[in-house]
């Protein structure tokens, strides 16, 4: 089958003082009906760039899509204009962030949020946005929607802002869901209530899921296909399987090391030294190499081309194999 999203040769850049940095750097990524990929890495790799791109709403200035295309069923969204684009967020394509406060309206109610969004995109009469608007929320797991409809944003919990965003992604069932962090800020028993509300959607509505995340255990529970992102560039991709058994790049080698052993302790046994390097348009060689424990002469000159390994499972780096760890 045909991508339902299919990113190509993203490249978006930011102005400042020193110049235009990428933030995104030549970006593939192809999101196929049905599937649920992760996008991993550390913060500031530029996986927020990304699905905030895909959106079309990275802040312009100082952000802008320099280069590359993004196709939402074989329709470039690089080109359109702010109207058309109103018209396809939330409707074919919607997003799930990481703090829903700041996309909820601290002034009017979740029922007026939800009948809003419901309306902007469908011909329906208030009484049925409202009927609509309780029946969503009671799937995302809300017991109480008649109460919470009536009730503003900062009477509920995190979780049930979560739950309502989700209610609202979902409200015009969309085809492709973004979901960045999107438990980063609750607590591990919340976390794991609202996974599994994207995946029941996943498997039940078939909605395409990009899952951004730093976080490896989420991918590892919710994922098909994974994208390792490092410094604005995709450098490891393929299915979690793959990444998880036979990792292809030393980055995703290190970010599978930093998982921590036990599900419930924060404690990392192991993180990966040095800091993402600071982003220019000069930057030559891999992205990794300053803390690549594997570094070569050719690694410093020369940026490697993203190359498959396997079926499916690609490798930006100059080594042939990484040498397999022995179990810590
Ligand atoms: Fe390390 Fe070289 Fe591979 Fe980059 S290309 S990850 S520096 S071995
Ligand atoms: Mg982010």
């Amino acid at each position: 089958s045909e991508p339902v999203l299919r990113i190509e040769n993203l490249k978006t850049c930011f102005m400042t003082s020193k110049g235009e940095v990428p933030a995104v750097d030549g970006v593939d990524l192809a999101l196929y009906p049905g599937e649920v990929v992760g996008l991993v890495g550390e913060s500031g790799c530029g996986k927020s760039i990304t699905s905030l791109s895909v959106l079309r709403l990275v802040p312009s200035p100082p952000g802008k899509i320099v280069e590359g295309a993004i196709y939402l069923k074989g329709r470039d969204l690089v080109p359109l204009k702010e109207k058309e684009m109103c018209r396809i967020r939330g409707k074919t394509i919607s997003m799930i962030f990481q703090e829903p406060m700041t996309s909820l309206n601290p002034l009017f109610t979740i029922g007026q949020q939800l009948m809003e969004t419901l309306r902007l995109h469908e011909r329906i009469s208030r009484k049925e946005a409202m009927r609509k608007a309780v029946s969503l929320l009671a799937d995302v797991g809300i017991s109480r929607p008649d109460k919470v409809i009536s009730q503003y944003p900062h009477e509920l919990s995190g979780g049930m802002r979560q739950r309502v965003m989700i209610a609202m992604a979902i409200s015009c069932n969309p085809e492709v869901l973004i979901a960045d962090e999107p438990t980063t800020a609750l607590d591990v028993t919340i976390q794991a209530q609202i996974l599994d509300l994207l995946r029941a959607r996943n498997k039940k509505h078939g909605t395409a899921v990009l899952m951004i995340t730093h976080d490896l255990g989420v991918v590892a529970e919710m994922c098909d296909r994974v994208a390792v992102m490092y410094a604005g560039k995709v450098v490891e991709q393929g299915t979690v399987r793959d990444i998880f058994s036979r990792p292809q790049h030393p980055y995703t080698q290190g970010l599978i090391r930093s998982v921590p052993r036990l599900a419930d302790s924060r404690d990392r046994l192991y993180s990966i030294p040095g800091q993402v390097p600071v982003m220019s348009s000069q930057m030559k060689g891999c992205r990794f190499a300053s803390r690549c424990s594997y570094v070569m002469g050719i690694c410093t000159e020369q940026l490697p081309e993203l190359t498959e390994r396997s079926t499916g499972h690609y490798s930006r780096c100059w080594l042939e194999e990484l040498p397999r760890e022995d179990a810590i």
